[in-house]
């Protein structure tokens, strides 16, 4: 659909999820500006594992997690860790997160959390139809494997979860099976779980490849353009003070990532947000590389095999801004890929990253107009899902800018419930 006029919308961060918006905008018509604070990619959409995975309904407010959140106090190697801070924010956001770890609550976050999660792999299926070099996409499934019989029993319980309440179905392979599924996995191994609807991309190369698409339709990259001042009146955003200038717009889209809370005074709302920080190590392929991705749940890693790389990240720190990259996580990334694989590691060392991932403490994105500001609307706080939500969030804001009916409920992502 097109605009009746070509209204002009500024996007506020250049990450997969300001991307999707500027990529639903411009199909709507608009003549889109995305303004960066450093580099468009650079933030948590950089390195993280890339898997667009609409099995991952269930959100990490389980009920175990409050019982490793404080173990994790006296445990500075926990993959899941919080780190006591002196910050009002981070402790109401954790006795919020905490609030939500019961059964029922994460059942229904996975209703809420599953029809975005549908549609932004229909919308993805549909660009990389068009999209040159697809991002590396390939709808390879994605394996949970296990060591123990313990947690490989437990996990049949949320298989199980995961097939009689959301449909969502898998393949179960039993000890030395798992190497017929992928040869790199250990023959030891209790067993894997392998949902095939799922699929990865390699993050970089699909932000690089859909930044080059926009552009050539059209739309405006700005890198090293901090936004540092929103001026609003009379109900609406009238303009942004950047690190280039001013800049006005008919409309305005906030998609900020762990950032997005430095907005909630010229926003005038409240944005909950914490960064959940992760790491990641890319490496040149092993020999033995594995042709699928996995997740590790016992050692809460998981890794990607790119065409021309290898990654294992995860971890989540719950800690405040902290840049850091200490030597013993990605140590530990490594040492916890060693019980599955058969070669754990590449020869060579490509990049080691940390990224931010904008947590909320319901863990359910932030999708919707912003209140009291009639051409503002919030798409951030997507947690671990920002690269399988993306699509979809993006079709939601032209959807919400343009003044039409949204393509799914989006009650649950509203900004007003923080109010
Ligand atoms: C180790 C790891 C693995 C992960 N694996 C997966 C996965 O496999 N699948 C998945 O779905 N998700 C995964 N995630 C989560 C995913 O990376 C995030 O949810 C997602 O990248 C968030 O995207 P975003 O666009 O909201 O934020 P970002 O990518 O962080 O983008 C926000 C942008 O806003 C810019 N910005 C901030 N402030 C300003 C300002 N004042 N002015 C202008 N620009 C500004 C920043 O520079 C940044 O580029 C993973 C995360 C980690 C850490």
């Amino acid at each position: 659909m097109t605009a009746s006029t070509a209204d002009r919308s500024v996007v506020v961060g250049g990450g997969i999820v300001g991307m999707a918006c500027a990529h639903y905008l411009a199909g709507a018509g608009h003549d889109v500006v995305v303004l960066d604070r450093a580099e468009i990619g650079s933030g948590c959409s950089h390195a993280n594992l890339g898997y667009i995975c609409p099995s991952h309904v269930l959100p990490l407010n389980e009920p175990g997690a409050i019982r490793e959140g404080l173990a994790s106090l006296f445990n500075r190697r926990a993959p899941f860790r919080f780190r006591p801070q002196l910050r009002w924010g981070l402790y109401r956001w954790m006795v919020e997160f905490a609030r939500r770890c019961t059964h029922a609550q994460m059942v229904e976050a996975g209703r809420r959390l599953q029809p975005l999660l549908d549609s932004s792999m229909h919308e993805y299926l549909d660009l990389f139809q068009v999209l040159e070099g697809s991002g590396e996409w390939k709808r390879a499934g994605l394996a949970y494997a296990f060591r123990t019989p313990e947690a490989f029993a437990d996990f049949a319980e949320t298989d199980a979860l995961l097939r009689d309440t959301y449909g969502i179905e898998s393949s179960r392979f039993e000890g030395s099976d798992v190497t017929g599924f992928d040869p790199a996995l250990r023959p030891d191994l209790a067993g894997a779980f392998v949902y095939h609807g799922d699929g990865f991309v390699r993050p970089e190369s699909l932000l690089r490849q859909w930044r080059e698409h926009l552009a050539g339709r059209g739309v405006d990259f700005r890198e090293h353009c901090a936004v540092t001042d929103v001026r609003s009146d009379g109900g609406r955003v009238t303009g942004l003070g950047t690190a280039r200038g001013d800049l006005a717009a008919d409309h305005y889209v906030f998609a900020a990532g762990a950032w997005s809370p430095w907005f909630a005074a010229g926003l005038g709302c409240r944005i909950p947000i914490e960064p959940g920080k992760g790491y990641s190590i890319t490496m040149s392929r092993p020999s033995r590389c594995p042709r699928h991705p996995m997740l590790f749940p016992e050692h809460r890693i998981g890794i990607a095999p790119f065409d021309d790389g290898y990654r294992i990240g995860s971890m989540m720190e719950f800690g405040g801004y902290d840049t850091s990259i200490p030597d013993h996580r990605i140590a530990h990334l490594t040492g916890s890929a060693a019980p599955y694989l058969q070669e754990p590691a590449g020869a060579e060392i490509l990049e080691t990253w940390y990224g931010w991932r904008p947590m909320t403490w319901d863990c359910l994105p932030i999708v919707g107009r912003v209140p009291g500001l009639d051409n503002a609307v919030l798409a951030t706080g997507h947690n671990m899902l920002g690269m399988s939500l993306a699509a979809g969030t993006g079709r939601l804001v032209a959807e919400l800018v343009s003044e039409r009916p949204t393509h799914i409920d989006i009650t649950a992502f509203s900004p007003n419930r923080f109010a």
